[in-house]
């Protein structure tokens, strides 16, 4: 039986309820085998300041340690570049039966912006692109998208029997959190509870992540 796996990039700085309900309910709404969290190498000056990509990685670790469909893939952070989301891909495959299916997710304003991205005429050869939208976006692809996925949008997941090539949109309402909004609550010493699993806030504040330097 093929599997069906998914991967899900970020820079996880931390990783917060909003990426874990959004992996999950992808996990859930097309019936996958495993949704893979792929922590992103950060270049030096966007890393903050005192956490290194170990640190993210052991963050996205705890906070899925009881959740068996999402897992953790370190692959982006043992290079010591940053990764083509292209080359990310062709590695994952060759890790998976030649049958399986690999969906890569990505929002609405990336996929928008896919046009930019490094050989992106390719993406569709190695994997399908689940394509997460937002209900209250005005949804206008480019006309460069727009010719990428002629033809290859599924308006059923379930009709998809191949391993790569379809393009699956996903209605999802994300959870009004973000890194960036985590990163300055602790700057400014405020409690951010609920907003990252337990695991990870008590991980945050045994190492002293996201303190001002
Ligand atoms: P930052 O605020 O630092 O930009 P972020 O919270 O947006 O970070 P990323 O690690 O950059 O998180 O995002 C990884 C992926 O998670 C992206 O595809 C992004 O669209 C998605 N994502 C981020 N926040 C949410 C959320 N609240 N709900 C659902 N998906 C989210």
């Amino acid at each position: 039986m093929a599997k069906r796996v998914a991967v899900f990039g970020g820079t996880f700085d931390p990783v917060h309820i909003g990426h874990l309900r959004s992996a999950l309910e992808v996990a859930q709404a097309l019936k996958l085998d495993a949704v893979r969290l792929v922590p992103n190498a950060l270049p030096p000056h966007r890393a903050a300041p005192n956490v290194s990509a170990q640190q993210r990685l052991q963050m996205v670790e705890l906070a899925i340690a009881n959740e068996p469909l999402l897992t953790v893939d370190a692959r982006e952070l043992k290079r010591d570049k940053p990764s083509w989301t292209i080359d990310t891909l062709i590695s994952v495959r060759q890790e998976l039966a030649p049958h399986d299916q690999l969906f890569f997710v990505l929002g609405w304003d990336a996929f928008c912006g896919l046009s930019s991205w490094h050989r992106w005429d390719e993406l569709l050869e190695h994997c399908h692109l689940l394509v997460l939208q937002r209900p209250d976006m005005q949804l206008q692809a480019p006309a460069a998208v727009h010719a990428l996925i002629d033809n290859k949008v599924a308006t059923d997941w379930q009709e998809i029997t191949s391993p790569a090539g379809s393009v699956v949109f996903l209605q999802q309402t994300p959870l009004a959190v973000s890194a960036t909004q985590i990163r300055a609550l602790l700057s400014e010493g405020e409690n951010i509870r609920y907003l990252v699993p337990d695991a990870v806030l008590e991980f945050i504040q045994t190492q002293g992540l996201y303190r001002p330097v």
